[in-house]
């Protein structure tokens, strides 16, 4: 078998997108998963992420959201499928706080259509309660993006575009030379002119030499039983976050799976990726079912799912995408701190320019591994 020009590592929704990218500018990939495409002990996968536009964590990423949509668009229509389902979002907390702030500012900015809304306009439209002295920017185009569809969706095209994928099939060390690059399995060696690495929850262990500071953090979601179901209906109910200070809380309506999704930003878990208890605790539900039975109480039912899911974080909450310090034949891309999903194949672009012509013209600043130093 001829050695590929680019090898991924990583079959999450950044190592599909990459690999796609790649294989679509002409060049051999091979992709190397250690489980199945489509796994759940990662980050990618689940039945729901949020993409919205009113993105409060600042500007770039509110621009590389309205870059990314149509690109999305794009894969549905070459594959007839639908990945993106609009049902507006709002962003619900103290209206001098982070997230109110920033989402306003980011609709301003870029001129989104939005409405600026106390919490009595917010309770009349939908089924919140208690919402008190907060307010919320409300944008009707957030979509719902059907994750794991996507993951398997972006597989089926890279497949299509010639890129050979190994599942089962874990990458235990990875060498650079000047001639390129040799990558270690258990029972094989593959060499390649270049290499990606989107090892989400994994690139530390896998890259060790460059004492990354992330942590890995569990995640829970928990889908409740609802009083009202058509209610929580995604034609009618928005995706929301709620700033209620100790934590981020955030959920969809009924979509993928019986029940109303729930989530949250709290806590720091940190763990092992090979070692996660994924069976739910009791703390998993406690503080969740608090934010429900005070906020949303026509979903304060029986929780009817639980699942478990990995953050990367950095320090900061922003992104790596650069090139390994020790070779320009290598790119890392990591850290997504539980907000990377949206923005794959955008990413996968980044990661195939800075792959195979050295650099990009989109502004990686903010993801640069030397703010690290
Ligand atoms: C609960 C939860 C909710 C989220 N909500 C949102 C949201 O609403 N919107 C949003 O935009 N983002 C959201 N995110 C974040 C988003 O899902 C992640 O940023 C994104 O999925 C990261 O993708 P990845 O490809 O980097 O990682 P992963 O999906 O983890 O992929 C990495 C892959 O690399 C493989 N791998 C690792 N090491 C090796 C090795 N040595 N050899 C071979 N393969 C290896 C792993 O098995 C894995 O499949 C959420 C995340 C979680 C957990």
């Amino acid at each position: 078998m001829a050695s590929p020009d680019v090898i991924v590592v990583g079959g999450g929704v950044m190592g599909t997108s990459a690999a796609l990218a790649v294989a679509r500018r002409g060049h051999r990939v091979t992709l190397l998963e250690q489980f199945a495409i489509g796994h759940d002990r990662g980050s990618s996968h689940g039945a729901s992420r949020i993409l919205r536009y009113a993105y409060f964590e600042g500007p770039n990423y509110a621009r590389m959201v309205q870059q990314v949509a149509p690109m999305w668009r794009a894969i549905e229509s070459d594959t007839d499928s639908e990945l993106m389902h609009r049902c507006g979002g709002v962003d619900i907390g103290p209206r001098s706080g982070p997230l109110v702030t920033g989402a306003l500012q980011a609709c301003q900015e870029l001129q989104l259509e939005h409405e600026l809304l106390s919490g009595t306009d917010i309770e009349s439209r939908w089924p919140f309660a208690n919402l008190g002295e907060l307010a919320g920017v409300y944008q009707p185009d957030a979509c719902i993006l059907a994750a794991d569809q996507c993951v398997a969706t972006l597989a089926e095209l890279a497949g299509r575009s010639g890129v050979d994928i190994w599942q089962n099939a874990k990458v235990t060390s990875i060498a650079f030379s000047d001639h390129g690059v040799s990558v270690s399995l258990d029972d094989d060696t593959i060499h390649a002119d270049r290499i990606i690495v989107t090892a989400g929850p994994w690139t530390h262990q896998l890259l060790t030499e460059l004492n990354l500071p992330l942590s890995v953090i569990r995640k829970a979601v928990l889908y409740f039983d609802v009083h009202r179901p058509g209610a929580f209906d995604i034609r009618r109910f928005p995706i929301y976050i709620v700033d209620k200070h100790d934590a981020y809380y955030y959920g969809f309506g009924t979509f993928g799976h019986p029940g109303v999704k729930v989530g949250d930003h709290l806590g720091r878990d940190v763990v092992d990726p090979d070692h996660v208890e994924r069976s739910m605790r009791r703390d998993d539900e406690s503080h969740v079912r608090r934010f429900v039975r005070a906020h949303l109480p026509d979903a304060d039912g029986e929780v009817l799912r639980f699942e478990t899911c990995l953050y990367t974080m950095t320090p900061d909450e922003d992104f790596i995408i650069d090139h390994h310090p020790a070779s320009e034949r290598a790119v890392i891309a990591g850290g997504f701190s539980g907000h990377g999903f949206k923005f794959g194949p955008l990413i996968g672009e980044m990661l195939a320019d800075l792959a195979i012509d050295g650099s990009t013209d989109h502004d990686l600043s903010r993801f640069r591994l030397d703010r690290f130093a």
